[in-house]
């Protein structure tokens, strides 16, 4: 049941999300958490073996452990809507935030909306977006059994895409524009000793060939400025993530870089009764256990802001 004015809401349902979720409902906010109408659950949903998720030493798969959030916020009366927010207003004493059948109206707010795949932004990208191009491993990895692939980025995100892609692909390169990797150690020897995987240093994709479907990508070598192509079918972009603030530009304090200013180590961001959690705000751990932590943190602050309220 909606309240004509909620005490807290929850915009995201990654990690810091929910985290923050369990919290408020355990303190008897009720929130109403705004988890996205498509992309629900955050990263994780998109991600296989979780392997450094504490108190799961065998792994856990990452929409079971989103599944697992979500029901334990919602047993302590978190309410789950699976709308996006399309426009916010902080202006005025409460905040208004705008779904799609109505607007819902707050007297605090924990955002939590994480943070979108980075694009490369070279010619042939958003073309074959679909059509080749793709972000995602688990989501589309199936569609290029025994093709020939390419994961851009050094990070531990490419690791991963690379290792799970070796299960159908015939051979994947690793595109990265220095000659080391980012990825830590034990993710980078995995990718390393694996046979279906090369890699191509100090590489830079400058475009995306292929008029319907990928047919290679236009390399640039960083060091000697010598041009190649590598014949793909198929690439995956994994050069990181950009915060998703959008909509909170002119009305919050954000980075340049985009991320929303908190008052670290707290959340509250530069308009009181406004809190933020997890990616959107931390470009440096940017792990699900921090986010979650994050979300904590939120919770309890927003608590307290009720309650000075009262
Ligand atoms: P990341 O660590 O920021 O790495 C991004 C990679 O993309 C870097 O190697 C970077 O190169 C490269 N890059 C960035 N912009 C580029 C551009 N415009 N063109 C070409 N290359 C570009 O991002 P991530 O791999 O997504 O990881 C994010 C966080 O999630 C990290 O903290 C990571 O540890 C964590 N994560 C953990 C796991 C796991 O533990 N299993 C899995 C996935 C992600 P440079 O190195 O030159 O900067």
């Amino acid at each position: 049941m909606s309240k004509t004015v909620e005490d807290l809401v929850v915009l995201g349902s990654g990690p810091a999300g929910y985290t923050a979720a369990i919290y408020a409902a355990r303190a008897g906010l009720n929130p109403l958490v705004v988890a996205g109408a498509i992309d629900a659950g955050g990263a994780l949903m998109t991600t296989t073996d979780v392997e450094n998720f504490p108190g799961f030493p065998e792994g856990v798969q990452g929409p079971d452990l989103m599944a697992k959030m979500q029901a334990q916020a919602e047993k302590f009366g978190a309410r789950v809507e699976f709308d996006d927010a399309s426009a916010v207003d902080f202006s005025g004493e409460t905040f208004k935030i705008t779904l799609y059948d109505r607007v819902v109206e707050a007297k605090s707010v924990i955002i939590s909306t994480g943070s979108a795949y980075r694009h490369m932004n070279v010619p042939g990208e958003d073309l074959l977006s679909g059509r080749g191009v793709s972000y995602c491993a688990t989501c589309d990895g199936f569609f290029f059994k025994g093709k020939e692939l390419a994961v851009v980025g050094g990070g531990d995100s490419a690791m991963e895409e690379a290792l799970f892609l070796t299960r159908f692909a015939a051979k994947v390169t690793i595109v990265h524009r220095r000659d080391e990797l980012r990825a830590s150690k034990v993710m980078a020897d995995r990718a390393m000793a694996n046979d279906k995987i090369e890699f191509a240093w100090d590489s830079v994709v400058t475009e995306v060939l292929g008029k319907d479907g990928v047919e290679g990508l236009a390399l640039k070598n960083t060091k000697t400025g010598e041009v190649s192509e590598l014949p793909v079918q198929g690439v995956f972009v994994a050069i990181g993530h950009d915060p998703r603030s959008d909509l909170f530009k002119g009305q919050l304090d954000l980075t340049p870089g985009g991320y929303i200013v908190v008052d670290e180590p707290g959340t509250l961001t530069s308009r009181p009764g406004i809190f933020a959690a997890g990616d959107v705000v931390d470009d440096t751990y940017r792990q699900a256990i921090t986010a979650a932590g994050t979300g904590c943190r939120a919770a309890l602050d927003a608590q307290r802001y009720l309650e000075g309220l009262e």
